[in-house]
């Protein structure tokens, strides 16, 4: 029992050194995360901005139209001026160009307002868009780095996978289901030294006849405090 005592302590140290590496490997990951979405947090900005763009040109157009169409009336009222017979029949086309003109100025000034805008958004969006260029082209190498070190946490983490599969084989297939069941309900610390009469698991005193049966017997012996594979180890 001790030899495999010995191997399972061997492979507990893999595990967790493994767990320490997924952890590390969770980090990483998470802050690649976090700088996609930062990005992408200044990307649809400027996405929102580009909509609100395409809505002020859509109104510029609309306005435009409104300004042809007026254009168009002016031509058409004083072309038909020219025609008249009547003084009332003259005066009513008069009033209708002096509307039409008035109308006119309303849309040039609401036209100039709608280009101004247009011109301020667009110089905006030309600014944010350099800054979006340049935020990620600095994500990209911050990420390149990161995912390096997740690269070299793989390349580590499948070394010791390869490790504990040999040491695993070597481990009776009962006594491993035992301490797989067992780091999971503690910690992920299965088995553990006892040492001068205590746990190393919970540090709670052993009752000395247990503590001695270690010394004689080679039975698997678990901690009666926290359950856990109790290994002998003498102070040194
Ligand atoms: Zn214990």
């Amino acid at each position: 029992m001790r030899k495999n005592l010995l191997l399972l302590e061997e492979l507990q140290e893999l595990d967790l050194k493994v767990d320490g590496r997924q952890g590390e490997r969770q980090v990483l990951t998470d802050q690649v995360a976090e700088l996609d979405r930062q990005v992408e947090e200044v990307r649809l900005s400027v996405e929102v901005k580009k909509g609100d763009l395409a809505l002020l040109e859509q109104e510029r157009q609309g306005l435009e139209a409104n300004l042809a169409t007026e254009e168009d009336n002016i031509v058409r009222s004083e072309a038909r001026q020219k025609e008249i017979k009547t003084q009332k029949e003259y005066q009513a086309v008069v009033k209708e160009v002096t509307a039409a003109r008035k109308l006119k100025a309303e849309l040039e000034e609401q036209i100039l307002q709608k280009s101004a805008q247009i011109e301020e958004l667009t110089a905006d969006i030309a600014t944010r868009q350099e800054e979006l260029n340049s935020l990620e082209e600095n994500m990209s190498s911050r990420k390149a780095e990161v995912q390096a070190g997740i690269d070299r946490l793989d390349q580590e983490i499948a070394a010791d996978a390869a490790s504990k599969e040999t040491i695993s084989k070597a481990i009776p297939a009962s006594l491993l289901k035992r301490y797989v069941a067992l780091r999971e309900r503690r910690q992920g610390i299965a088995i553990v030294a006892a040492r001068a009469g205590n746990c190393a698991g919970c540090h709670m005193n052993l009752p000395p006849q247990l503590y001695n049966s270690l010394f004689r017997s080679d039975d698997l012996i678990l901690c009666p405090h926290c359950q856990r594979m109790l290994i002998l180890h003498q102070e040194s």
